[in-house]
């Protein structure tokens, strides 16, 4: 399906999705949250750019996460329970939203449950952009981010692993999980997402 006839489908059969975006750093999930953000017109919402612009801001918030970003592990997860309760009960996000990297842990999985329950709704879809090891390395050296040295690299995708990867079994369980080759260009992973979104709408 292409242009105004996927456009409209798009925009009816895909109405009021919540969105988790799973993916190892250098997946190109960010990336993939902002495309589907406008095709979708719902938020994409980054806690790392949350969190850095909390930073940059010189926030409580930001002095308090500033060397844990710069090390490449993770915020504590009431921290960030408490960032995404609050990002989430925003106006912008009633029609929807994609949530990208977050969350990172079990624990914040099962607080984000929490919190959508509370608002009496609850997660669609979670998509997993799957990237092979050596590429993610070669895109990770390619970005150019304060945080983004050799070690710290490393360090987050040993974090991903530990930490992050646990949730694409957790979600599997739940049946929310739809994993989407990401080692091809940008637009065809865009391409392959929305397909497997529209097939399961
Ligand atoms: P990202 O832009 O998603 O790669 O996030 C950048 C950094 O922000 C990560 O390396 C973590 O230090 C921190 N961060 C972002 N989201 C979370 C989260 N859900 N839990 C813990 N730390 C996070």
């Amino acid at each position: 399906m292409v242009g105004e006839a996927r456009a409209v489908h798009e925009s009816s059969a895909i109405n009021g999705l919540r969105v988790v975006m799973l993916g190892a750093p250098g997946s190109g999930k960010g990336t993939q949250a902002e495309a589907l953000s406008e095709r979708l017109g719902i938020p994409a919402i980054s806690t790392g750019e949350m969190l850095r612009d909390a930073v940059s801001s010189g926030s409580s918030l930001g002095r308090r996460v500033e060397r844990i970003l710069a090390e490449g592990t993770l915020v504590d997860d009431q921290t960030m329970a408490d960032v995404v309760r609050r990002r989430l009960a925003e106006e912008d996000t009633r029609s929807g939203f994609l949530l990208d990297g977050f969350p990172r842990t079990i624990a914040q999985a099962e607080s984000l449950e929490k919190i959508l329950g509370e608002a009496g709704t609850r997660l669609d879809r979670v998509l997993c952009i799957e990237v092979p090891e050596d590429e993610l390395v070669r895109r990770a050296l390619a970005r150019k981010r304060v945080d983004d040295r050799k070690e710290v690299i490393r360090r987050r995708l040993e974090v991903y692993r530990e930490q992050t990867e646990p949730l694409i079994g957790h979600y599997r369980e739940l049946e929310l999980l739809c994993q989407i080759p990401g080692d091809r260009p940008v637009e065809e992973v865009t391409e392959g997402i929305l397909d497997a979104l529209l097939e399961k709408a």
